[in-house]
């Protein structure tokens, strides 16, 4: 790991349940630092780090949706609980020594910077970790795509996806025993095959400007900054 990087600047996505924990709702400190503790060696190896995360362990909008409720306000409240999430992990990171901000691309100047392509590229250079919340902006959007919208944004040389499980499988790894995890993958395969990696409107995004996309285990120790040196962990979606 004394060896520099081969990326110098990624965009990590979270989802809201990284925040959590293994609980169902909600916040989880040790979650949480586990996030600082991984960011950290990545940080020290001078790379740039720019951080979207999803709302999931607090609000959701298509099932809220589902339930009668408006969709577009529903979404609305799923982007101030990224929002939520951004400002908890703020805090965490802060607290752990890593300097970073938040950005919000739906205003609420009280509690965030707004997302400005050009303040987040210069705090990035200044070796904060730019936390963006409120997804893109817009209802009807997940922030998989905000994940890709703001890689390319940024300039990001690879976006990684972190989830609970090692990489992209042919099915459900949790359900079967002879699940079959992909090395590498291009666009057109997840999008035929179906593989939920991302959203077919994030994954179209990601096709059209070439962005690699790897999927892994953020649990597994070590795996974030093995990645950042080139290290072929979990599955690559690229071109
Ligand atoms: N959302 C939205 N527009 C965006 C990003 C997110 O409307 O650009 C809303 C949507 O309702 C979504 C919620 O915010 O369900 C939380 O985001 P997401 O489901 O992507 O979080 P994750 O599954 O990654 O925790």
């Amino acid at each position: 790991a004394g060896s520099p990087p081969k990326y110098t600047r990624i965009l990590l996505k979270l989802s809201g349940e990284a925040l959590a924990g293994g609980k169902p709702h909600g916040f989880d400190r040790p979650a949480m630092q586990a996030v600082a503790d991984a960011l950290a060696p990545v940080l020290a190896a001078g790379v740039q780090v720019g951080l979207v995360v999803g709302g999931g362990n607090l609000f959701r909008g298509l099932p809220a949706a589902a339930d009668g409720g408006d969709r577009a306000t529903a979404d609305y409240i799923g982007m101030l609980a990224t929002v939520m999430n951004a400002l908890a992990l703020h805090e965490v990171l802060e607290r752990a020594g890593l300097a970073a901000r938040v950005m919000s691309a739906l205003p609420v100047t009280g509690v965030a910077e707004p997302f400005v392509r050009v303040k987040a590229l210069a705090h990035l250079a200044a070796g904060k970790v730019v936390l963006f919340g409120g997804g893109i902006g817009n209802p009807y959007f997940t922030t998989d795509t905000a994940a890709c919208l703001r890689a390319i944004d940024i300039g990001a040389q690879l976006l990684l996806k972190a989830t609970k499980v090692d990489g992209v499988y042919d099915v459900d790894p949790l359900r079967n025993t002879t699940a079959r995890r992909y090395e590498q993958l291009d666009y057109d395969e997840v999008l035929a095959r179906h593989l939920g990696v991302m959203d077919a409107t994030a994954v179209a995004l990601a096709r059209e400007h070439a962005l690699p996309v790897r999927v892994f285990d953020m649990n597994s120790r070590g795996a974030l900054l093995r990645i950042v040196h080139g290290e072929p962990v979990g599955t690559l979606m690229g071109p």
